[in-house]
């Protein structure tokens, strides 16, 4: 973390600063605290390869515990979840030195969730929310101080980085999935890790744009983490949540979900508006324009499974926007990774093949921008450029055949 953080950094208890204790565990690199603890008035938190852990439970004494007796390694991996098997396979992978997103995904979370990472810039979840970042963001004023809550492994926090002036802030409560962040999918984010169901570590009137995408409904604690972003977006500030799950309609591993009107509910001194997210996708998936002044009210939403909320004193945003053609490259151009690849001569042969049965039942509708199979005629086996694809470039983009994914990511 760089220094200047301490600035908007406070301890979840006690609200009051947090600073570097000067002991032997303190490691900089510059402007960049890589290793230590933060003190408050309260309490003592580590930093752990660069990643301030600003929870106060035994896994994270122990890891401060190990630092400070001069085991940084064994910290990170006791907070990496790794047994020392583990840690030595994750060692052996970073020295290689081409290690990508996937394959240290498969030492530190080789599961169900570890899939869904893999194919999120695909998933129709994240179309909604990236396609939602980038108009709503495309005013600068909205994401000079961003904070991505909730943000996982950064998928969508590399988005926001894009658009915003100020490194994004990207809050989990799981450490292993913001070292990913850091490391593979969103290079220069700031992770910190919390808990989202206590007081965030910030002061308040700190972010200009506060998302939090999916992940809501997990939370158990939904008034107290609904008032704590009302805090940091403070009076200016614009509040976006894509895809809160409704308990009026069906959803897959749906979390405990409210009402549309109970969402709105929580945020009603910022005078939220809701949408439908059928509404939202149909209009993304027209190619056009995402129209945000036709919001609903709870009664309109009915039993939709799910609903985005908005909430901003900037009118601005509540208008239609203009969905742009995706822009220059970031990273790295690259077929669809839930496509079977086949190279024939100078051609691809494409075959959507889900990775899992359960995979395909929750967001098969990839369907409705992803074809069955499809040939291109580039060679697979070399490196992708926009330019060997012509004229049929923009579209093959915009339906997320290719993608435009972080360096050493699959
Ligand atoms: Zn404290």
């Amino acid at each position: 973390m760089d220094v200047s953080l301490l600035d908007v950094l406070r301890c979840p208890f006690c609200g009051t600063r947090l600073d570097p204790v000067d002991n032997e565990a303190l490691g900089r690199d510059g402007s960049r605290i890589v290793w230590g603890v933060l003190g408050c008035q309260c309490c003592a938190f580590p930093i752990v390869d660069g990643i301030p852990v600003l929870l106060a439970d035994d896994p994270t004494r122990t890891a401060m515990h190990a630092m400070e007796a001069g085991r940084p390694d064994d910290a990170l991996a006791s907070l990496l979840g790794l047994d020392p098997a583990g840690a030595g396979r994750l060692r052996d992978l970073l020295q290689r030195g081409d290690a990508t997103y996937r394959d240290a995904l498969e030492i530190i979370s080789p599961d169900a969730e570890g899939t869904y990472f893999i194919y999120r810039f695909s998933d129709p979840t994240f179309v909604l929310a990236e396609t939602l970042v980038r108009a709503i963001g495309a005013d600068r004023r909205r994401t000079a101080h961003v904070i991505d809550l909730c943000g996982g492994s950064g998928h969508l926090t590399r988005v926001l980085g894009e658009l915003s002036d100020r490194p994004v802030v990207v809050a989990d409560v799981y450490f292993s999935k913001l070292w990913l962040a850091q490391r593979f999918t969103a290079p220069g984010c700031v992770p910190i890790c919390c808990d989202g169901n206590q007081p965030l570590p910030f002061a308040r009137d700190t972010f200009s744009m506060v998302v939090l995408s999916d992940a809501f409904p997990y939370i158990w604690h939904k008034r107290l983490l609904a008032e704590e972003m009302l805090r940091l977006a403070g009076r200016n500030g614009t509040i976006l949540m894509p895809h809160l799950h409704s308990s009026l309609g069906f959803n897959f591993s749906a979390g405990m979900t409210l009402t549309p009107e109970a969402y709105r509910d929580l945020f009603a001194p910022a005078q939220p508006r809701l949408f439908r997210d059928s509404d939202l996708l149909g209009d993304i998936l027209g190619h056009t324009a995402i129209d945000l002044s036709r919001d609903v009210t709870p009664e309109q939403a009915g039993h939709e499974p799910s609903v985005t909320l908005v909430a901003s004193r900037d009118t601005g945003v509540f208008r239609k926007h203009h969905v742009a053609d995706p822009g220059a490259l970031t990273g790295e151009l690259r077929i669809n990774p839930l496509y079977r690849v086949e190279a024939r001569g100078a051609r691809a042969q494409l075959t959507l093949a889900f990775p899992t049965p359960e995979y395909e039942e929750e967001f098969g509708a990839v369907r409705r921008y992803l074809p069955d199979s499809l040939t291109l005629d580039v060679d697979p086996r070399g490196p992708l450029t926009p330019a060997q694809f012509g004229a049929g470039y923009t579209d093959l983009r915009r339906r997320r055949i290719l993608l435009d994914t972080p360096p050493n990511y699959c």
